[in-house]
């Protein structure tokens, strides 16, 4: 099985760029981030804060969570106790309450093995922030997609008010930046770039020239190309 591991701060678009590349090579796309995701609204819905470090371990380890995926023509489905949550999991809040449950190492935990699961009976290619760091360290292939705060802002901005969602700029800046700290401070698998990593800054790319580059790498290393 061949993994390619894309990892970058929030924004960067790595979900819109890997769910094209994948499509173009036939890999399996996963989106990592959406599994914190589910565990944060799973806490907020349980009126547990999300970043409280007892509270939220022991609703893991009650078994009163169960996170499932499901993949249907590229596109990836999330389950929560059953429940599809795939677009619940978009909101502002929920992006807070993921990024707060995410420096939790139980939370970690309880989704490792979910996620090399997959990459173990598929060719991936999975987007996160740990995952040519901690999930995958083997990954054939390690990308670190990033872009300016001010580009990424923008681009957000655009995806959630095409989902019909009102997003103000200046409010979605000061989200990514804190969750760009938050992300990148936490003591356990903090967001960086691995050793061997591929970077690509792409704030004046276009999102087709950033498909492209990635896709070129993907097919070069699995040697389609
Ligand atoms: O990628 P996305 O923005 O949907 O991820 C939501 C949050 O989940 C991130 O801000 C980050 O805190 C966390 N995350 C993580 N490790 C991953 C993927 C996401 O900690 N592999």
């Amino acid at each position: 099985m061949i993994a390619v591991a894309i990892d970058g701060p929030a924004g960067a678009g790595k979900s819109t760029i890997a769910r094209q590349a994948a499509k173009t090579v036939g890999f399996l796309y996963v989106d990592t981030g959406a599994l914190y995701r589910t565990v944060g609204l799973h806490m907020l819905r349980s009126g547990i804060s999300p970043d409280d470090r007892q509270a939220v371990p022991a609703e893991l380890d009650s078994g009163r969570v169960k996170i499932g995926m499901q993949f249907q023509d590229g596109e990836q489905y999330v389950l929560l106790n059953g429940e599809n949550v795939t677009e619940l999991i978009r909101t502002p809040e929920v992006s807070k309450a993921s990024s707060q449950v995410s420096a939790i190492p139980q939370v970690r935990d309880f989704l490792f093995s979910l996620q090399q699961d997959l990459a173990r009976e598929h060719n991936v290619i999975m987007d996160g922030r740990d995952i040519g760091t901690v999930v995958l360290p083997d990954a054939k292939v390690k990308i670190f997609l990033t872009a300016s705060v001010q580009e990424r802002a923008k681009r957000r901005c655009q995806q959630l008010r095409e989902k019909g969602i009102f997003a103000d700029l200046g409010e979605v800046s000061r989200e990514i930046e804190e969750r760009d700290y938050q992300d990148s401070h936490r003591a356990v698998a903090p967001l960086k770039a691995a050793a061997d990593a591929i970077w690509m800054d792409t704030s004046d790319m276009t999102l087709q020239e950033a498909i492209e580059a990635v896709t070129r790498i993907v097919k070069q290393a699995s040697g389609a190309e």
